[in-house]
């Protein structure tokens, strides 16, 4: 009787493997909080669901055998569509026919037999109990992943007087295109936006290039000073979660603590945490959460209905978005003694939230490459704006933060065989209080030095800068492409 019980769960531990699976995929991106509520909303239903199915089918092995067949059918439907779309026979109304009448014949021959199938029910019970081990193994392999040991030379201690410290704003906008890139691919000229920054005092170099292309290289390049040395394979999920661990124990935020800073961070869904204390967290919205959710039901037919009916919803990411515009004006009022603030900002990346005026745009998911760039330029605007008007906040301040405004890279990565370097051409802009930078100096910047500039110009540290290099990966390593670049005309006032 006790037995029994036991194996009435199957049908919910297949929707667990289910969910656990999809999580391990992209582990990456997750934290463990993610799975509760895809658990929450999908464990009640499977356990309703298969105690109808138990009302209707009576002997009780054929009815927690067939819950557990819908169960797999439910998770398993659109991976198949999928597959099958390439044979061009994965249109959901002839698919989902087939596999209701499939469905229909199975079962009623599984009712009408007379035989036993409680051989088959303990079978497939320890076939999901292996597959759910299996991959909670997995899971906590790849959580254990030794990280790659920070470069501990590289930390010194500042050497000026410690109430000459300011507090340090680092704000990061994905994806914000330089002015050069801006004008050579969407015809747009941004130079009002670097004026009336260099206005308010900051320094934008000349040219300013990303060392990378991609988020999880830029990052973790930025705030270790250097460039990221390990093979890299973008496919493969230890290289990403050894580039999350990067990010996590980086050479900033230690330089930063070791000295005496608070660490602030805002929250975005890439859950790129520049540390292990989480208790400064800003902004969190829980978008990941929601959007695991999301991501489990587009691999389940509810998509297809879904699709149908429902238009999804900007609201935690506008929330998200404006919270740390809003947040940042305030924070040295709330922390006593010097700050860190590290607020990485996903605009004008994607998904375009804000049209130029700030009004939300109407929730969209497929675009042509021209609506993408125009959606993009308008969400760029208001980014500009809401920028100007933070940094306006933060310069009223007495005595002056320091500020750095940069993009980790351009959504240009498909230009890149041309080699123009637009491709590359990223936004950077430096607010020192008491010094001036000059072109002269830095005729080129690139983010992997903007740290050692910021702490030798601001804090007497003597960090060697590191020659710029710009590197896009090619079967799974890094090439380095930095010759063809300067060499191209584009860039001839680089040497
Ligand atoms: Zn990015």
């Amino acid at each position: 009787m006790q037995l029994n019980k036991i194996l009435k769960l199957q049908p919910i531990l297949f929707a667990i493997y289910f969910v656990i699976f999809l999580y391990n995929e992209n582990l990456d991106e997750l934290i463990f909080a993610d799975l509760l509520l895809p658990f929450a909303v999908i464990i009640p239903i499977v356990l309703l669901f298969s105690i109808v199915i138990g009302l209707i089918i009576k002997n009780d092995t054929k009815s927690i055998l067939s819950s557990s067949f819908f169960t797999i059918l439910f998770f398993v439907y659109i991976p198949l569509h999928n597959v099958l779309y390439e044979f061009q026979i994965g249109r959901h109304v002839i698919l989902l026919l087939i596999f209701f009448i499939c469905s229909l014949i199975v079962i009623f021959f599984f009712i009408k037999s007379k035989k036993n199938f409680d051989k088959l029910l303990q079978i497939s019970y320890v076939i999901v109990l292996v597959l759910i081990i299996f991959n909670i193994s997995e899971i906590s392999f790849y959580s254990n992943i030794s990280s790659i040991t920070m470069n501990e030379n590289l930390i010194q201690s500042f050497s000026i007087n410690k109430q000459d410290y300011r507090d340090v704003y680092h704000i990061i906008l994905d994806e914000h295109a330089g002015t050069d890139a801006l004008q050579q691919y969407y015809n747009y000229n941004n130079s009002k936006f670097d004026n009336s920054l260099r206005n308010m005092g900051f320094f934008i170099p000349e040219k300013s290039l990303s060392n990378y292309l991609s988020t999880y290289l830029a990052i973790p390049s930025i705030l270790n000073m250097d460039y990221i040395e390990q093979e890299f394979d973008p496919q493969e999920k230890e290289s990403n979660i050894l580039v999350d661990k990067m990010v996590r124990n980086n050479v900033v935020t230690k330089i930063f603590e070791e000295n005496g800073y608070q660490i602030i961070y805002s929250y975005n869904e890439y859950n790129l945490k520049p540390t292990n204390n989480s208790a400064h967290e800003l902004c969190n919205t829980s978008i990941g959460s929601t959007q695991f959710m999301t991501f489990i039901l587009d691999n389940t037919p509810i998509f297809i209905v879904q699709s149908l009916i429902e238009q999804g919803n900007y609201s935690p990411f506008v929330q998200n978005r404006l919270c740390v515009f809003n947040e940042l004006p305030f924070l040295d009022e709330e922390f006593l003694g010097p700050i860190f603030v590290h607020a990485h900002v996903l605009l004008p990346h994607y998904p375009f939230i804000f049209s130029s005026d700030g009004s939300i745009n109407p929730y969209q998911t497929q675009m042509t490459r021209d609506e993408f760039d125009s959606l993009y330029l308008s969400q760029l605007m208001y980014t500009d704006s809401l920028v100007l008007e933070l940094v306006e906040k933060l310069l009223a301040k007495e005595p002056q933060p320091i500020i750095l405004i940069q993009s980790d890279h351009v959504d240009r990565q498909e230009e890149t065989d041309n080699s123009n370097g637009y491709s590359f051409s990223n936004f950077a802009a430096y607010y020192f209080p008491n010094v001036e930078l000059k072109t002269n100096d830095y005729p080129l910047l690139t983010p992997v030095n903007s740290f050692r500039i910021l702490f030798n110009n601001n804090f007497g540290t003597n960090y060697d800068l590191l020659e710029n290099k710009m590197y896009v990966i090619e079967d799974n390593k890094f090439k380095d492409v930095t010759t063809t670049l300067i060499s191209n005309n584009t860039f001839n006032k680089i040497d």
